[in-house]
């Protein structure tokens, strides 16, 4: 395999830095396998430029070689993660089975960035799998998760799709592609149950250091032994980062729940320690209010419904808990009692948290006993109508009271009632309120018809100007606007998508 030439802004870690200074048993060394035809489909050059990178330099037939795979940067040292999971609730050993960590690149902004090749070719985690990837799939994730970023909320991101000019073979042959993804990193809980399946301590030691240096620096201050007595605060680290990431985690899931978000796959290998939204496989996002909508076509039980995603959420931190043990205290039983404690903690944690983006959503200032009861309520009469989720939000987000169907009943004006006179009792103007909620509640989400319409134009016709032209309405999702109306629309019967895919 030949090297790249350098010109392209690559700013890589320190070695000390680096994921490959963890010990050795945690990665495997290996190279992406070239591709026949590498041609960049799509490049997010507002992101190349974040990160310093050159993006008109990658975005040439030279950069497609380097994102195709077919080249190396000079300096790199590729590696794949080894990692494990409980999937659907049953352990399993995983790792990085299409996945390549090219190299770490250091932003402008300070921060360390994996720079990592989806669908790269086979590593030593590949099980039985190909190591490949769908151009749809691909596509899925790049629009999916740039419209999360767009909205707000934490995520993986992505640089780069590149068509590879050769087939995978699926349940049909499909078009395949490599993604260029970009994490603050990649680990996960599932990369701590690898270390702690092997009961070895210093890895998960390692780990830890890892990730306070990557996501969590401000926690050192927190450990230093005389600030931590004085506050009053934990000062053993396992148990100080177990609440920081679930601090995070809590974050995520809100913010998944305020934009109607089903992740769809929450095995514990796509939780990660630095809460971003990973692995884009049959994520959807909610049309029609149902707390039990499912879109995955794995998920037969409702494991990962939308209601289900902060219990399972909490499971999953659970198992991280678990991880940690051995770092928490040499007895056993003097560790599980305080990292049990924190677990059990989650639930009043994340109540607290969502209804303080539920009163974001109603436009409420201030706190009222009867706030919760008002947003529940609300739900409550979504479901019965099976009301849009997005398209109601923002319709109470406009200056009158919406009117038609399905807002011309008796029980929703009741409802309306109340909510104005909470309003009433806000400090703030109502064009406050207002102004919150349009920033609460997107007008644009990427609808799964429009999706699925954009990908299949993609993959069948090769036609990219549906998914560029829904790339750049997701890109602003709180604008609203009469050019928007198609986006808008909730899916018309026969246009509905009832079922998604991992698509692996
Ligand atoms: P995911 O469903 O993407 O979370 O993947 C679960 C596990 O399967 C991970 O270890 C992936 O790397 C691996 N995997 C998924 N698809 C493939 C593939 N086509 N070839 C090899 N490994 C794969
Ligand atoms: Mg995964």
């Amino acid at each position: 395999m030949s090297n790249a030439s350098p010109p392209y802004g690559f700013r890589f870690a320190d070695p000390e830095n680096s994921y490959a200074s963890l010990p050795a048993s945690m990665f495997a060394h290996c190279e992406p396998t070239a591709v026949k035809a590498p041609v960049i489909t799509l490049f997010n050059t507002a992101l190349a430029t974040s990160l310093g990178l050159d993006a008109a330099a990658l975005n040439t037939p030279e950069g497609a070689m380097l994102l195709g795979g077919n080249t190396v940067p000079a300096g790199s040292t590729p590696l794949a993660q080894a990692y494990a999971g409980h999937q659907f609730g049953h352990p399993n050993m995983l790792g990085d089975g299409r996945a390549i960590l090219l190299f770490e690149q250091r932003a402008p902004d300070g921060q360390l960035y994996d720079i990592q090749l989806k669908g790269a070719g086979r590593t030593p985690y590949s099980r039985g799998g190909d190591g490949r990837a769908g151009l749809g799939p691909m596509l899925r994730e790049y629009i999916i998760s740039e419209a999360m970023q767009a909205l707000g909320i934490a995520t993986t991101r992505s640089l780069a799709v590149v068509s590879t000019g050769e087939p995978v073979q699926r349940e049909t042959a499909l078009p395949g592609a490599v993604l260029t993804r970009v994490a603050t990193s990649h680990v996960r809980v599932g990369t701590f149950q690898f270390a702690a399946s092997r009961e070895d301590k210093a890895s998960l030691q390692a780990l830890v250091d890892f990730v306070i240096a990557r996501h969590y620096l401000q926690l050192k201050l927190q450990l230093q032994p005389q600030l931590a007595s004085d506050s009053g605060s934990a000062s053993n680290t396992a148990l100080v980062l177990i609440e920081a990431v679930m601090d995070r985690q809590i974050d995520l899931v809100v913010d998944w729940m305020r934009v109607g978000f089903i992740h769809g796959v929450l095995n514990t290998d796509n939780v990660t320690l630095s809460g971003e939204t990973i692995d884009y496989g049959p994520c959807a996002f909610m049309d029609s209010y149902h707390p039990e909508t499912v879109f995955s076509s794995i998920d037969h039980q409702g494991r990962y419904a939308y209601a289900n995603q902060p219990a399972i959420t909490q499971w999953n931190l659970a198992r991280f808990a678990e991880t940690l043990l051995p770092l928490i205290a040499d007895d056993p039983e003097q560790a599980v009692a305080p990292a049990t404690d924190l677990i059990r903690s989650f639930p009043q944690r994340y109540a607290e948290k969502w209804l303080a983006m539920m009163r974001r959503k109603l436009g409420l200032f201030g706190e009222d006993p009867a706030d919760e009861a008002l947003a529940t309520d609300l739900l409550k009469w979504m479901q019965s109508q099976a009301a849009d989720y997005t398209n109601t939000f923002r319709d109470l987000s406009s200056e009158t009271r919406p009117e038609g169907a399905p807002y011309d009943s008796a029980d929703f004006r009741s409802w309306y009632d109340r909510w104005q006179a909470r309003l009433a009792k806000n400090t703030k103007p109502l064009a406050s309120s207002l102004c919150l909620m349009r920033n609460s509640n997107p007008a644009i989400i990427p609808r799964n018809h429009q999706v699925e319409k954009a990908l299949d134009a993609a993959s069948s016709q090769n036609d990219l100007a549906p998914t560029q032209q829904l790339l750049a309405v997701l890109a602003t999702p709180y604008e609203d606007g009469p050019d928007k109306a198609a986006f808008k629309a909730p899916p018309a019967p026969e246009e509905r998508v009832c079922q998604t895919f991992c698509g692996t």
